[in-house]
């Protein structure tokens, strides 16, 4: 048969000997690759329990911050929602009642706050939009789960923890991202 490029070649079909019908000598050599592996450093880890520390610009789970008397930042001014690029935000503002100024810092606040974390691409707009330091994404991943529902968060999920009766859990919560005032 003619080609243009005469790079054709025949292939040769030559029967295989005994040796290399029953394998053993192919065996043999994937073993030796495989036990020459052992030695080697491993790139894996053993995730959860030993972690790689993260990049200074790692954007996590959110967190709603409160103030140095452990009050609630959000005023519930929308301005986080209006900047999300994916709709994942939703809230519904209350007015602060005579009594629970230890419970809010502002006069409105966030009776509900919702991320839908399935439409989160942890973007981080919504901390840059936020006037008030309420909303931070901290070094800390959403954990998976089996059913839609369970992702989206509600105040009790995102809620830092109170940094006066708390406080090892508010440092922990906070980590290096939220600048807020940690009470020693
Ligand atoms: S990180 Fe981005 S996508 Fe996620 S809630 Fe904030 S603004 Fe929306
Ligand atoms: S988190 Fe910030 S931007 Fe969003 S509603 Fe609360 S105060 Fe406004």
């Amino acid at each position: 048969m003619e080609s243009l490029t005469n790079r054709i070649r025949q292939v040769e079909r030559k029967p295989m000997n005994f040796f290399e019908k029953i394998y053993l000598v192919a065996i043999a050599k994937g073993m030796f690759i495989t036990f020459g592996h052992m030695f080697k450093k491993r790139p894996t880890i053993n995730y959860p329990e030993k972690t790689r520390p993260f990049s200074p610009v790692f954007r996590g789970l959110h967190i709603l911050n409160r103030d140095e008397e452990g009050r609630e930042n959000c005023t519930a001014c929308g301005l986080c929602a209006v900047a999300c690029p994916a709709e994942a935000i939703t809230m519904e503002a209350a007015e602060r009642k005579v009594g629970e100024e230890q419970l809010y810092r502002e006069e409105k606040y966030a009776a509900r706050y919702e991320i839908n974390m399935l439409r989160c691409i942890f973007c981080g707009l919504c901390e840059d939009a936020c006037p008030k330091d309420a909303i931070y994404l901290s070094e800390t991943f959403a954990p998976a789960d089996y059913q839609r529902k369970q992702f989206i968060y509600g105040k009790k999920d995102l809620l830092i923890p109170h940094p006066v009766n708390e406080p090892d859990a508010y440092k922990k919560a906070a980590g290096n991202r939220v600048k807020a005032k940690i009470i020693n």
